[in-house]
């Protein structure tokens, strides 16, 4: 047997290049005469890596000086409520933008921490759009406003980074950080569950502005889930998901010699194009659902023609070297994901596959 194209939705796709790296250094790694999942995270050489990772995340994402990043154990889903706790009290209020599932649960989550105000809700368009404007919508004294800039399960994604004045803006990057150049300066926070572009999951990155935790207002939570107390001792306040930090640190140099994002922006817009265009030229027999202004380049689900076909076409499909083509519940049908780790080689054999397939069964 030999390593597929996989198409998961999360944990997903590492680049190739990284897993050998990895391998290569899974018994020793450096001069440490052990594994790196071996070694204290407050050695001198774990905290070079671990500085030199940050380094190569805000170069590559020009993260400006004046905000914090955080290597954080956890997922996305624990910060929808630590968002919150660390950005106001009970008794505020923040507008969340809601684009698709991962919005849903972002406002849920968060629902005991702040009066969190759902001011857009696209359910209507069952999630295949994002709003045109936010004029008159936002409420210019809440605390933040959350959007989901890629829904991973409804392959909806923004393509330009809503205007919302004064307010920070807080974007869940779980599925897009790192596909593609973003003015970090726009955001009063950033978080991401690295499952997806960044390394293995058990990682979360949050990239904050510094005046955002510089005055927690609550002094009742944990250290542990507190940004401010996480940022004064370089997220090492206990021990850090050691190992996917170092992963994500290799994911970041891999991107590095690829050409950054402008390159692997470029890239994916190349294979967002071809696996659309298979879908709209099938004479209908596959479909997206979503507005073309607002298609993910990271996750496509499309559905069959004939949904008799789904099991088939997952199975030969698989048997094609072509994983994980199984759409999400709430959405059906199938649902590639192409993130950074996937090849345009990768695409297009998918795009192959779907096209053959249509043939022998349209
Ligand atoms: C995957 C995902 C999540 C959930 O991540 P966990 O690490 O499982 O908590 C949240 N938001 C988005 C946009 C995602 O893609």
């Amino acid at each position: 047997m030999s390593r597929a194209f996989n198409f998961s939705a999360g944990p997903a796709a590492l680049p190739e290049e990284v897993l050998r790296q990895a391998r290569e250094e899974c018994l020793e790694w450096g001069e440490a005469r052990a594994s790196v999942m071996e070694i204290s995270h407050r050695g001198n050489a774990f905290v070079s890596l671990a500085a030199e990772a940050e380094r190569d995340l805000r170069e590559l994402l020009r993260v400006p000086p004046n905000y914090k990043v955080l290597f954080l154990q956890g997922g996305a889903t624990q910060h929808f409520a630590q968002i919150p706790m660390n950005l106001c009290t009970p008794n505020e209020t923040a507008d969340y933008i809601v684009t698709g599932a991962w919005g849903q649960k972002a406002v849920s989550e968060g629902t005991p921490y702040v009066d969190a105000r759902v001011v857009v809700d696209m359910q209507a368009t069952g999630y295949t759009d994002v709003p045109d404007s936010l004029v008159g919508l936002l409420n210019p004294s809440a605390s933040y406003v959350h959007y989901t800039p890629n829904e991973t399960i409804h392959g909806v994604e923004f393509h330009d980074v809503p205007v919302v004045g004064e307010v920070p803006l807080v974007g869940d990057f779980s599925s897009t950080i790192l596909s593609r150049e973003v003015d970090v300066s726009k955001f009063g926070l950033i978080y991401a569950g690295a499952q997806k572009n960044i390394g293995p999951s058990g990682l979360v990155l949050v990239i904050v502005r510094e005046d955002l935790v510089a005055h927690p207002p609550r002094s009742n939570i944990a250290k542990v889930l507190s940004y401010s107390a996480q940022a004064a001792n370089d997220s090492m306040l206990n021990t850090p998901p050691t190992f996917a930090w170092y992963l994500a640190g290799l994911v970041f140099k891999w991107l590095k010699h690829s050409g950054g994002l402008v390159a692997m922006e470029q890239r994916n817009i190349a294979k967002a194009q071809a696996l659309y265009g298979c879908i709209d030229h099938s004479a209908g027999f596959f479909r997206n659902p979503v507005a073309v202004r607002a298609r993910s380049r990271m996750n496509v689900p499309f559905t069959l023609h004939d949904s008799q076909l789904d099991g088939l076409f997952l199975s030969e499909s698989s048997a094609a070297g072509l994983l994980a083509l199984k759409g999400h519940k709430a959405v059906g049908g199938m649902r590639a994901s192409i993130y950074n780790a996937m090849p345009l080689e990768g695409v297009l054999a998918l795009t192959d596959f779907m096209s053959d397939f249509a043939r022998r069964h349209g």
